[in-house]
């Protein structure tokens, strides 16, 4: 099996091979004008904080770092966004022009903590033969996470976190 209901291949599946992960929010995606939204905590902040997700402005510098990939790395999108949410997430890396081939996102119904997610999609893209060179992450708790991992991980300041 090449591929998971909660991945998402820009184009044809590939099968495993050198990869690099980026984060979505806090690293390519700005969500600063949508974190207050996760302060008010009646039920369905998270759908409401999540459907926003499509007005983000792109983060420049992290976007420009993509160009940089050498194109025979996969690169990864590992994002603790739900597959709620796939159809925005997409139009939006679209509308903005951003070189991918993998989205890796939260299966729906799934609340563990981000750094446990994360944890087990590290854990299937190696059991799909993916060696993860980088990652690139702006939650310190994922930051550990990859590390404990062995994967390095390059710390990005955003002052967006996810709860
Ligand atoms: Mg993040």
């Amino acid at each position: 099996m090449r591929t998971l209901h909660h991945w998402r291949w820009r184009a044809e599946p590939i099968d495993g091979g050198e990869a690099v992960v980026f984060d979505l929010d806090g690293v390519l995606s700005d969500a600063t004008e949508r974190q207050h939204l996760l302060d008010d905590r009646r039920p369905g902040r998270w759908q409401r904080f999540f459907a926003e997700a499509g007005n983000d402005s792109l983060i420049e510098e992290l976007a420009r770092l993509t160009e940089l990939i050498d194109p025979a790395m996969v690169l990864v999108l590992l994002t603790a966004r739900p597959t709620t949410i796939r159809d925005i997430t997409v139009e939006w890396l679209e509308r903005h022009g951003l070189r991918w081939d993998l989205l890796v996102m939260r299966p729906e119904g799934d609340y563990m903590p981000s750094p446990d997610a994360k944890r087990m999609a590290v854990h299937e893209l190696r059991n799909h033969g993916f060696d993860l060179r980088l990652a690139i992450d702006d939650d310190r708790r994922n930051v550990d996470m990859f590390h404990r991992e062995g994967i390095p991980c390059i710390y990005i300041h955003s002052g967006y976190y996810e709860a």
